[in-house]
């Protein structure tokens, strides 16, 4: 066994398929002085009981993109580092019972030709042909993955084990990390066998993260499942057919049902995501034993039972075979199912790699990314997704990680619709105006943690989860919405907002640093402007509102879900020795936005500010006798203001503001309807239409960069990318004859039978009564006027390219009235 060293660039703490893949793409990155410290055996945590199953099937651009990476590695890995593995690529039929799944994978379909692969969606013939032993009663159709399969977790985890070492990294096996400490601006990580000093040092725990985790002072949000799949015995005609036709049948996943079926050499394994499910070192009363390695939980076929029915009616020579094995095995949770990639949050020089549910299909991009995120700082891709920040603290507590884990474990292979909100962990943050709002009919989503309605329901309305289940616009909400929308338009609206991210950021010269790290231009003090934070690459990082107050004293407001990714931006780029502070204020105060042309009279009323004050002004003033700031912006592109105020005084100026514009026609609004309205003014979206996988010159947004500021991060590479011509560009499309669903994101773009471009959102415009689509185009394209063609769940739709202006209002005179 090798001695351990006692220095190195990268500690990697644990050696399952994630770890070695991280430790593999270091190497390959050039990093190779790193060092992985496994408590056990390598694959001993939940890697070597592990399934195997490698599928590219996601409904995440970015989960598909890692998967995909993750095939293409694994094809190549044995050759590459001279260890031979088994890697059946089967192909798989995934089944739909509904029309609603056919939808989905029309549009998984979509995507996955846009990223190269081959997936088709096909009918019950071509379900039969390929899988001559499956009985197709109640089945729609299917989505065919050619690149689906199976591998060896074991072999996978020692052949980039292999390849790593190969390239002059350690791996410490029986080792356990006891702590960890900071010293100098170093990491010492402390085993049994000794110390050993680093500059960076990554979890890579699988489900034992939270304990590393603590190490850091860091609550790792993730719950442990138990999972299970039963191997049977050889099945002579399975036997057979295999032998005649030289290959594996397909991978079969019954995802309606909730249960995959694989043959396993001759015989099958047959793995549900039931239902009735357990979580595992849940409570006090049951600890996560010191060590778990190479160990299962007991049986419980009980639960799997009716997966086992249904399994055999739809695949028979299944009924003839016995069983051979059950594996039941520990499997991490994150509270919203994917994995944890990325910086661990407010710890320097610590990265999260950890909480895989899919770690052997995601295995090999994940080590892609980690090394990305370790080398470079940054992503190839944009990977909000897994970033652990997009969790911030209140999704850490055990009976929320718990709830949210359960629920998604349960529901696993659930189709995500647009509109519907999972029941789970919710009421975690409320506004301080819940009951009002609930009151007058709210229908709630969690964002960030914080309850908003995202419409307002009236007697009489269908307000069951089960009308949720669609992407059909027209459901129960959207009269309502439009209601909101005409509103807004017509009188006035107003919407809580509770959980906008605020940062206060104050003291001596922070104006003069807030301007080196954004595109454009600091707001004069009195003044608010929307900013554009750029990567060294010139991809958009995040958009910032800032109210400056006085010269060296302003907030920087965010989406609620950026709340830490965004803090952290800032902090970690903030000069040693900070002459000037940035603390989190979100807590401390609530916003409401109100908006619409009565939007003056109702203020007139309630306050003695000066609201001739122009578009883009901010102003202090009392409302019912309590301090609020009014600041001219809308989101919704109409006339209006948002209202902050002292989460204590929050109910009292509601209050006031609702009484006086009951004479105003003053209707409550919810997300769906600023959704609709800001897609009609061109506004974009967090991580939709805002990402790292654009520049800012591509996202439209040059009229945020000032060129001839001496510097800003990213300048090079945007001044780079101006001269060469940006090669895709942002796009304002309207769907002619639409369908009766919007676009989704990420649905492509066609032009001349070509794939151009890519829808980033789309949703109904109820001031223009059009379907919109917000999306990237191939530059030469991006010309007003110009036909193109949008894939909505499968069928093309025309969609012409618009103006470089709003839709609605396009000179902003309703918003400057
Ligand atoms: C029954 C079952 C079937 C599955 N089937 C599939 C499938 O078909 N496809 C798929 O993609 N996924 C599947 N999974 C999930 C898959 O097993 C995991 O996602 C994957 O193995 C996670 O890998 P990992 O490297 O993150 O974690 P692990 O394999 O758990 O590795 C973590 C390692 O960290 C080590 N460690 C922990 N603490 C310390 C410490 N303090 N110091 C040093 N080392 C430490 C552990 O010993 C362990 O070896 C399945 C899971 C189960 C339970």
């Amino acid at each position: 066994m090798a001695g351990l060293p006692t220095t190195a660039r990268v500690v990697i703490i644990g050696g399952g398929v994630v770890g070695a893949s991280s430790l593999y793409h270091l190497c390959k990155a050039g990093w190779t002085d790193c060092v992985l410290l496994e408590k056990n055996e390598l694959t001993s945590g939940s890697t070597w009981h592990a399934a195997g199953n490698v599928p590219t099937f996601s409904s995440s651009w970015s989960l598909m993109n890692m998967q995909r990476y993750s095939t293409e590695l694994y094809r190549g890995l044995a050759e590459a580092v001279d260890y031979p593995m088994n890697y059946h690529v089967t192909g798989s039929l995934r089944l739909a019972h509904t029309k609603e799944r056919m939808q989905e994978f029309q549009r998984a379909k979509g995507m996955g030709r846009y990223q190269g692969m081959d997936i088709d969606v096909v009918g019950l013939d071509e379900i039969k042909r390929r899988y001559p032993f499956i009985e197709t009663h109640e089945l729609k159709g299917a989505l065919y993955d050619p690149s689906d399969g199976d591998i060896d977790p074991a072999q996978l985890t020692q052949a980039l084990a292999k390849g790593a070492r190969d390239m002059g990294a350690k791996i410490i096996r029986f080792c356990p990390v006891t702590g960890v400490r900071r010293e100098n601006d170093e990491w010492v990580v402390a085993t049994p066998q000794g110390e050993i000093r680093c500059e960076i040092v990554v979890n890579a725990a699988g489900y034992r993260a939270a304990e590393v985790g603590k190490m850091f002072g860091r609550e790792v949000p993730m719950m442990v499942m138990s999972h299970q799949y039963i191997l049977f015995e050889e099945i002579p005609e399975l036997a057979a057919w295999s032998k005649e036709q030289g290959k594996k049948l397909p991978l079969l996943r019954d995802v309606d049902t909730s249960y995959y079926l694989r043959q396993e050499k001759t015989g099958m394994n047959l793995g549900p995501y039931e239902r009735n499910c357990r979580a595992h070192w849940a409570t006090h009363n049951d600890p996560m034993p010191e060590d778990f390695s190479f160990q299962l939980f007991p049986d419980d076929l009980d639960r799997l039972e009716h997966y086992l029915a249904d399994a055999v009616a739809r695949v028979p020579i299944l009924g003839t075979a016995g069983l051979s094995k059950v594996i039941n095995g520990p499997i991490p949770y994150a509270p919203d199912g994917n994995p944890l990639i990325g910086p661990m949050p407010g710890v320097p020089n610590a990265f999260e790699a950890c909480v895989f549910t899919f770690g052997i299909a995601q295995g090999g991009g994940a080590g892609k990314v980690l090394a990305e995120w370790v080398t470079q700082g940054q992503t190839e891709w944009d990977m909000w997704s897994c970033d652990p920040r997009r969790f911030t603290s209140f999704a850490s507590a055990p009976d929320y990680c718990v709830a949210k884990g359960m629920e998604i474990y349960g529901n696993e292979y659930a189709i995500q619709f647009p509109r519907h909100a999972w029941p789970e962990g919710r009421n975690r943050k409320l506004s301080p105006l819940h009951d009002r709002i609930k009151a007058l009919g709210g229908r709630f989503d969690a964002y960030n943690g914080w309850e908003r309605a995202t419409w307002y329901a009236k007697p009489g309305d269908d307000t069951s989860e089960e009308s949720t289940l669609t992407f059909r616009r027209d459901g129960p909400w959207q009269h309502r919405v439009r209601e909101e929308c005409l509103a807004v338009r017509d009188a006035a609206g107003i919407l809580d907002l509770p959980g906008f991210s605020r940062f206060n950021l104050e003291g001596p010269g922070a104006a003069d640093w807030l301007a080196l790290q954004v595109t454009g231009l600091v707001p004069k003090p009195g003044r608010i402007g929307l900013v554009y934070f750029s990567d060294d690459k010139g991809r958009i990082v995040t958009e910032m509102s800032v109210v400056r107050h006085g010269e060296d004293q302003m907030t920087l407001i965010t989406a609620a879900v950026a709340q830490w990714h965004d803090f952290e931006w800032l902090k970690s780029r903030m000069p040693a020795g900070e002459v000037f502070t940035l603390t989190d204020r979100t807590e401390a105060y609530s916003t409401q936005i109100l908006a619409g042309p009565n939007s003056r009279k109702i203020l007139a009323e309630v306050c003695a500010a000066d609201l001739a004050l122009p578009w883009l002004t901010h102003q202090e003033t009392t409302i019912a006798g309590r301090w609020a700031k009014l600041v001219r912006v809308s989101f919704a592109g109409e006339l209006g203001w948002e209202i902050h105020s002292k989460v204590a005084d929050t109910a009292t100026v509601f209050d006031a503001v609702w009484s006086a514009g009951q004479n105003h026609g003053l209707k409550p609004f919810g997300m769906y309807a600023l959704d609709s309205l800001r897609l009609e003014k061109g506004y974009r979206a967090w991580k939709g239409d805002l990402s790292t996988d654009y520049s800012i010159l591509q996202g439209g947004l040059e009229r945020f960069v000032k060129w001839d500021k001496p510097d800003f991060r990213g300048k090079a590479a945007l001044l780079n990318e101006k001269q060469q011509g940006v090669k895709k560009r942002f796009v304002t499309l309207v769907v002619e004859d639409p369908s009766d669903c919007d676009a989704p994101y990420m649905s492509t773009l066609w032009h001349d039978g070509r794939i151009v471009g890519e829808t980033t959102s789309g949703g109904w415009g109820h001031r223009i009564d059009k379907s919109i689509a917000l999306g990237m185009l191939r530059a030469d394209l991006a010309e007003p006027g110009t036909p193109v063609e949008v894939e909505i769940f499968g069928d093309r739709f025309k969609a012409v390219v618009q103006k470089d202006e709003p839709l609605w209002d396009p000179k902003n005179e309703r918003l400057r009235a």
